[in-house]
């Protein structure tokens, strides 16, 4: 938590806290754990995993939600997708500044239109970057391409194959992941690019947590039905179908029953397992602890917001 930086000029700004109110409202700097660190630049903080950081030729970052020219309730934001309340020219500036913290201007940045789907998007030399399609994941071996992919609670996972320099983004919320979108992704790369698995590293950015994101017993159903582990990532296995113990106790006629509890998801675990299901050693695997619901005033969480949330933007390159 100690090693997030902190520039000077944001040293010398900062007010000592008087009150608890004043604390709420400039939150601290963003409570990093171990294996990842930020970049801040022009008040633009990036998120970034230190292992990824380590190779020169490779850039990537995740965007917070602080800096920028956007601005929800006077606070400005550096929000990265379309979205009802911001202009077009805001999210364009706050991209440049994004990129700009990232030393990637120069880089060609490409995304697609999200649709919730297992469709993955390969970038090799002969692809035309011109038109965005719809998909939820991308990979290149192409230097100068910048891959990016915008969430508000979903998981943003980044894959880097340092061997035959392969990068991919992938955007998994539940739909993606329960379409095993990682796993989808991963085979591309080997497909394609004749990639192991083994040799990559992949780092899964600020998601909403299993202590926030509530889903319907109706997701936890599918899951079990797909996956053998899904246990492993929901805080109860409950599929909707289960008598409710409680019926008689609660003396209410029937028909009448309290409806059936939601239960948690941890989307950053479920994808986490898919990268060990697809090949990738658990050591070269480093998953935020960052929860989008939890720390709203350091990200975006639609969960939490609604309409009035922004997006972050996660991206990889390799470097020309
Ligand atoms: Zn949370």
């Amino acid at each position: 938590m100690a090693t997030a930086k902190t520039s000077p000029r944001k040293r010398a700004k900062a007010k000592p806290l008087k009150s608890s109110a004043s604390k709420a409202k400039s939150p601290a700097k963003l409570p990093i754990s171990k294996d990842w660190t930020t970049r801040t630049h022009r008040g633009v903080t990036v998120l970034q995993s230190t292992a990824l950081n380590k190779i020169p030729w490779l850039v990537h970052g995740f965007s917070t939600r602080p800096g920028g020219v956007s601005e929800i309730d006077n606070e400005k934001v550096l929000n990265l997708g379309a979205v009802e309340w911001d202009k077009r020219e805001n999210v364009e500036e706050n991209k440049r500044r994004f990129q700009s913290a990232l030393g990637a201007e120069k880089l060609e940045f490409v995304s697609l239109h999200q649709i919730h789907s297992d469709v993955v998007r390969i970038f090799d030399a002969t692809t035309s970057t011109a038109k965005q399609c719809k998909g939820d994941a991308l990979a290149t071996d192409r230097p100068g391409l910048l891959l990016g992919v915008r969430t508000a609670d979903c998981s943003p996972i980044l894959v880097v194959d340092p061997k035959k320099r392969v990068v991919a983004a992938i955007h998994a919320g539940w739909r993606g992941t329960l379409a095993r979108i990682v796993v989808k992704t991963i085979g591309q790369m080997q497909m394609e690019f004749k990639s192991n698995p083994k040799d990559m590293l992949a780092a899964i950015g600020p998601t909403i947590g299993g202590c926030c994101y509530e889903v319907g017993t109706e997701v936890a159903a599918d899951f079990s039905a797909k996956f053998s582990n899904a246990s492993e990532f929901f805080d109860e296995l409950r599929t909707g179908d289960e008598p409710n113990p409680l019926q008689w106790l609660n003396m209410m006629p029937p028909g009448h029953q309290p409806p059936p509890k939601k239960v948690l998801l941890d989307l950053k675990k479920a994808n986490q397992l898919q990268l060990l299901e697809a090949g990738l050693r658990e050591q070269n695997i480093f998953v935020t602890d960052l929860c989008t619901s939890c720390h709203v005033s350091h990200l975006f969480s639609y969960r939490k917001e609604s309409t009035t949330s922004g997006r972050l933007l996660s991206v990889i390159a390799l470097r020309r």
